[in-house]
């Protein structure tokens, strides 16, 4: 036995994870689960991934329920076993279509579709390229993929080709976001396609942030960058964001869903998506056709956020490409106090700390709506006065 450890006491191995607690706390790092009521609490939401104001749609609740009297509540399988229903055929086709890829396959989530299409695409022996900044879901994914993972910084299309061309694997993948989910900026796609055609890779673009935002009637970042339907293309997405519904989805050529549907171990080994949520996406497709102008509605809510933000001398983007609106205000603490000066004004924002950011560049985390109005931009304009006067800047830095 190792001196000191007490092998009767079952609150060892817990004294270990609250001493770590106590740390994050004091380095203003502990995160607190806020319950919020169907409201938000009474505050403007500048927080969701609601980006098209969907998650509360008639149309999508009343397709939600719809698919939940037909098919039941859960789809009682994985896709492999009992778990595909005709709505699953429908929406892996739908999805396709409206991206302009060959096929597409639904997941339970945008977080098992990436894993699912990493880990597929590449496996021991080959090689991922990944951008720094790439989601958790992108990064975890490249690590259970057990291929060598080149990690490069953010955007820069040289380090990728350089990883490219100097590879001793014959397969490899380059991996990116569309938009990236903290600063909101947008990936050089064609730039990284044309890289990524040379060297005779995949190029694997993950739309979570771009889908019903970016692009033609929100058909995504990669349709945008003439990239739709190309065979070295891959698109992962989610329907948790602006599709108001939950769930995600691989769309790509023929051979891609079929790795996927004989090796997808986050596709095979979990159970298929429940119903009511692929009744709301397939809803939520039909309000994107039926109303394509929600799109630039968003885009043009997070421009005049930004705007409020780069008016009082905050740092942001200066040219949001999609919802996302980050406001740097550089230690936790004070990105923590933003957000609570922001609720106390009226309007939820979300609140970025390491390890989510890089140190120093904690930050507020504002995302637009297409159903964002006039009062709500006067509420954040005084919310963000607030911060701007307890942090003592100056409103014309
Ligand atoms: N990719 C990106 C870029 C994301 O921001 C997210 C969600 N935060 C995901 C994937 C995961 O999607 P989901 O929430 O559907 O699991």
């Amino acid at each position: 036995m190792t001196l000191g450890r007490d092998p009767r006491s079952p609150a060892g191995p817990l004294a270990r994870l609250r001493a770590a607690a106590e740390s994050r706390e004091r380095a203003g790092l502990r995160r607190r689960l806020r319950p919020r009521t169907g409201d938000h609490d009474g505050l403007i939401d500048l927080a969701s991934n609601d980006y098209l104001g969907l998650s509360r749609d008639p149309r999508l609740i009343e397709g939600a329920a719809a698919a939940a009297r037909e098919y039941g509540t859960g789809s009682t399988g994985s896709r492999l076993v009992t778990g595909t229903t005709a709505l699953h055929a429908e929406l892996d086709r739908r999805l396709a279509a409206f991206t302009g890829s060959a096929a597409g396959l639904v997941f339970s989530s945008g977080f098992l579709a990436n894993l699912g299409a990493v880990t597929a695409l590449a496996g021991s022996g080959d090689l991922v390229v990944s951008d720094q900044v790439n989601h958790a879901s992108i990064v975890d994914a490249c690590r259970l993929s057990r291929a060598r993972v080149a990690i490069v910084p953010h955007r820069d299309v040289a380090a990728v080709e350089r990883a490219l061309a100097e590879r001793d694997e014959e397969h490899a993948l380059v991996v990116t976001d569309a938009v990236f989910s903290v600063d909101g900026d947008l990936a050089p796609l064609a730039e990284l396609h044309r890289v990524v055609r040379a060297h005779g890779a995949l190029l694997m673009i993950d739309e979570a942030h771009a889908l019903g935002v970016v692009g033609d009637g929100g058909r995504g970042a990669a349709h945008a960058a003439g990239l739709a339907g190309e065979p070295d293309v891959v698109l992962t997405l989610t329907l948790s964001k602006s599709l108001g519904a939950q769930g995600g989805a691989v769309l790509g050529a023929p051979e891609v869903a079929d790795a996927l549907v004989d090796t997808g171990r986050s596709m095979i080994f979990d159970t298929g998506l429940n119903p009511p949520a692929l009744g709301a996406a397939l809803a939520a497709l039909d309000v994107l056709e039926a109303e394509p102008g929600l799109p630039a509605l968003a885009r043009d809510r997070a421009r005049r956020m930004s705007g409020i933000a780069a008016g009082l001398g905050l740092e942001t983007t200066e040219d949001p490409a999609a919802a996302v609106v980050p406001v740097v205000l550089g230690e936790p603490e004070a990105a923590v106090r933003a957000a609570e000066i922001c609720a106390e004004h009226g309007a939820r924002v979300g609140c970025f700390r390491p390890p989510s950011v890089p140190k120093g560049r904690a930050c507020l985390r504002l995302t637009a709506r297409a159903t964002v109005g006039e009062a709500d931009l006067t509420t954040l304009r005084e919310a963000l006065s607030a911060v701007v006067r307890s942090t003592g800047r100056s409103l014309h830095t």
